[in-house]
């Protein structure tokens, strides 16, 4: 590993580099080797020289992104051997099994590898880089995965590398694999596009969430409204919902939805995925469902957007609460890092006090233990759940 800099901190400004938090924020830094470019690997230091870390460089707010601690410099092996150990956990916490064979490999922080995220469609590896430095090293990245899975008798037939910059640099890094792909989950059947799709093509980090929504969906009208590809749906209707409705802005989600239920035997003729804003489809809806799940994208993505989202948060919360049937259950959820669970939960209540209805909070809902969060970064939270019951 070619380290090109050295990152200074100043004095008092190295504490969160010592509690293994991997950010180091420009404001923390004293001083900067010159003409560090975007991803280059650079020695953190505090101001006596001793060293903290080594990790990516980029200019911006968040300039060092850690990924290894302590005064070892690390190999190129580091790749390898971080998702050896992320791999390791998801078959200690058996994430895969018969019936599930879609999952997170990494998720950023939360496995020591900063900006980067893998997902894994059965034997289809999909690589997203948030950092230049983990943009730089895909290739290194590709190969990792292939000996981590294969050494534990999984096999990898492609790597495709989903770019968040442009979609001509996105490519298949290794093999080759068709669109759309079917993967398990709870033993349902869904197509997942990563080419085309939204993210890496699915959301696995509703996995645990979907199946308690079907837990409770039996015999249930439901209105899954942010359905992207129809995964709360399909749990709704092996669970013998009655009737379910899906809404998504995507009319390319609604067509995934329908493919998705119909996949898993169940007619879209029957139950309607409709094309449309959900703040619209629910006005005129009041006392027609059983269950509603609340599932939008992050309506802040920084800070300064927060309070826009609060407000978004409380209106689409407020409505529904309005409009569902008594007796019925509500999914609501946040994937906004910006927003924390307390925020939420209080944005939460002061819907509830507009809604004027009597409500109770059921369970606190978060993401599964294949989007782990480092203890000594609590930012890697970021879906946040209630299940509420309204009277
Ligand atoms: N619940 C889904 C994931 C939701 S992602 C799952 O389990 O897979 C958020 C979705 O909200 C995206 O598909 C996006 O197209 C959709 N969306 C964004 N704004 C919307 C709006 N105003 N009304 C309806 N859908 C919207």
């Amino acid at each position: 590993m070619n380290i090109k800099g050295t990152i200074t901190l100043k004095q008092g400004r190295d504490h969160s580099v010592k509690r293994l938090h991997p950010w180091v924020f420009s404001g923390a830094i004293q001083q900067t080797t010159d003409g560090l470019k975007d991803g280059d690997w650079v020695e953190v230091q505090d101001v006596s020289k001793k060293t903290l870390g080594f990790g990516h460089y980029q200019k911006g707010t968040i300039t060092v992104r850690i990924v290894s601690f302590g005064a070892v410099p690390p190999g190129n092996s580091v790749y390898r051997s971080k998702i050896k150990v992320a791999f390791a956990q998801r078959l200690a916490t058996q994430v895969i099994s018969e019936y599930t064979n879609a999952f997170r490999l990494v998720h950023g922080e939360g496995d020591g590898l900063p900006g980067l995220i893998i997902d894994i469609y059965h034997d289809v590896a999909i690589v997203q880089a948030h950092s230049a430095g983990m943009h730089l090293v895909r290739n290194l990245v590709s190969d990792a995965i292939k000996m981590a899975l294969e050494e534990k008798g999984f096999s990898v037939s492609a790597v495709y590398y989903k770019s968040l910059a442009e979609k001509s640099e996105s490519e298949y890094l290794l093999g080759m694999a068709g669109v759309p792909h079917i993967v398990l989950e709870h033993g349902n059947k869904f197509y997942v596009d990563w080419e085309e799709g939204q993210k890496t093509g699915f959301f696995l980090d509703q996995r645990e969430n979907r199946k308690l929504l079907g837990e409770m969906s039996k015999d249930k009208t439901v209105l899954n409204t942010f359905c992207y590809t129809g995964g709360f749906s399909v749990y709704a209707l092996q669970n013998q919902a009655a009737l379910v409705h899906s809404v998504d802005a995507s009319e390319k989600a609604v067509v995934m939805t329908r493919k998705n239920l119909t996949l898993n035997g169940f007619d879209p003729q029957v139950h309607h995925c409709v094309a449309s804003d959900t703040f619209d489809f629910i006005k005129d809806k009041k006392d027609v469902y059983d269950v509603i799940i609340l599932d939008p994208p992050a309506f802040a993505k920084h800070k300064d957007a927060r309070h826009q989202a609060i407000k978004g948060y409380q209106r689409l919360n407020t409505e529904v609460m309005k409009m569902i049937r008594s007796g019925g259950i509500i999914f609501t959820f946040s994937c906004s890092q910006v927003v924390d669970r307390q925020l939420f939960y209080d944005t939460v209540v002061s819907a509830g006090i507009q809604s004027g209805r009597q409500i109770k909070v059921l369970h606190h809902l978060s993401q599964p233990a294949d989007h782990p969060v480092s203890l000594y970064h609590s930012e890697g939270e970021y879906l946040k759940g209630l299940v509420l019951y309204v009277e």
